[in-house]
């Protein structure tokens, strides 16, 4: 998967007009075609025959001159029917990109194909401008078809009450559809999505494993303070309860000069600045995990984050 991530990132900002880019393998022409270069059939590993079966991928040869990537490479092997098609030669991987190259990077998606018993669906969808992909895998004599079919017209990717559900991993969190995520990060035992909206409000869900471990010495409101924003923009704690556990609330305001400098490069275009802090920490004794909601706003409250935490799934 490294080489993979490898090849993407080392050939779009090499892509010039000519649809020649250079990789750290060699130089591939790519093909011009629907207002897209495609580059096919570049070689991500060495292919896994003869003494490289069964063992862990070894880095794809280099080449000289220009690789042409216009053709699509082999089939994985399967099933086709009864009848077995592919080639184990088969570790290509095949990248679009836009035809003029955008002038700053763009996002990157990634396919990974379900393999040969399986059922795939994409879709993007502009109204909550997120990406689903569903992919069923089934084994021998699965209803793979059934049950693709199935679970595909179940999924709805955004809600009818205005509030999207985000996930990463088990974390289930809900925003309001205004909200667009700005960054998500995941570190072992660490999960935190971060959003934004116009004016430059923020909203940022975080979770922490092994509360018992994690957070030790701390109460829930130093732990507010110390390792969340409370202390930075001087937030009052008070003692709550949310989902049956104690949880701490934190108000403050922006202080530092770093803080306001953050807050009005976002809010650029908007007549108003978040500047109201809220917070709210809490453990959950059942997954012994913790939980903190962060709220950087324009306005008086809205209950705004009372809602994101209550809709917030801890147990
Ligand atoms: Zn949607
Ligand atoms: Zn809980």
């Amino acid at each position: 998967m490294r080489e993979l991530a490898w090849i993407v990132l080392a050939a779009l900002p090499a892509l010039s007009q000519s649809g020649v880019v250079q990789t750290e393998s060699g130089a591939l022409r790519g093909a011009l075609s629907g207002g897209a270069w495609s580059y096919r059939k570049i070689p991500y590993a060495a292919p896994p025959v003869g003494e490289l079966r069964w063992t862990p991928p070894q880095p794809a040869a280099s080449w000289q001159g220009e690789r042409d990537a216009s053709a699509w490479g082999p089939l994985c092997p399967q099933l086709d029917g009864d009848t077995a098609v592919g080639e184990e030669d088969c570790l290509h991987l095949n990248v679009w990109t836009p035809a003029p190259p955008p002038a700053s990077p763009a996002p990157v998606m990634f396919w990974i194909h379900g393999g040969g018993h399986a059922q795939g669906k994409m879709w993007f969808c502009r109204t909550c401008g997120r990406s689903v992909i569903a992919q069923v895998v089934g084994q021998g004599k699965d209803n793979v078809a059934g049950i693709a079919s199935a679970l595909f017209s179940s999924i709805s990717d955004h809600s009818a009450d205005g509030w999207n559900t985000w996930a990463l991993y088990d974390l289930v969190a809900a925003v309001p559809e205004s909200f667009r995520l700005r960054a998500q990060k995941l570190m072992s035992g660490y999960l935190r999505l971060e959003f934004d909206r116009r004016g430059g409000e923020r909203l940022t869900i975080e979770r922490w494993g092994l509360a018992n471990v994690t957070r030790r010495k701390f109460t829930v409101a130093e732990w507010l303070q110390t390792m969340c924003e409370g202390s930075r923009h001087g937030a009052r704690t008070s003692a709550a309860s949310v989902h049956g556990h104690d949880a701490a609330l934190g108000a403050g305001r922006l202080r530092s000069l770093a803080a306001w400098a953050g807050a009005l490069r976002d809010a650029m275009g908007s007549r108003s600045v978040a500047s109201i802090y809220e917070g709210c920490v809490w453990e959950c004794t059942e997954n012994n995990k913790l939980y903190a909601v962060q709220l950087w706003r324009t306005r008086k409250s809205e209950g705004l984050l009372d809602e994101v935490v209550a809709r917030c799934e801890c147990h």
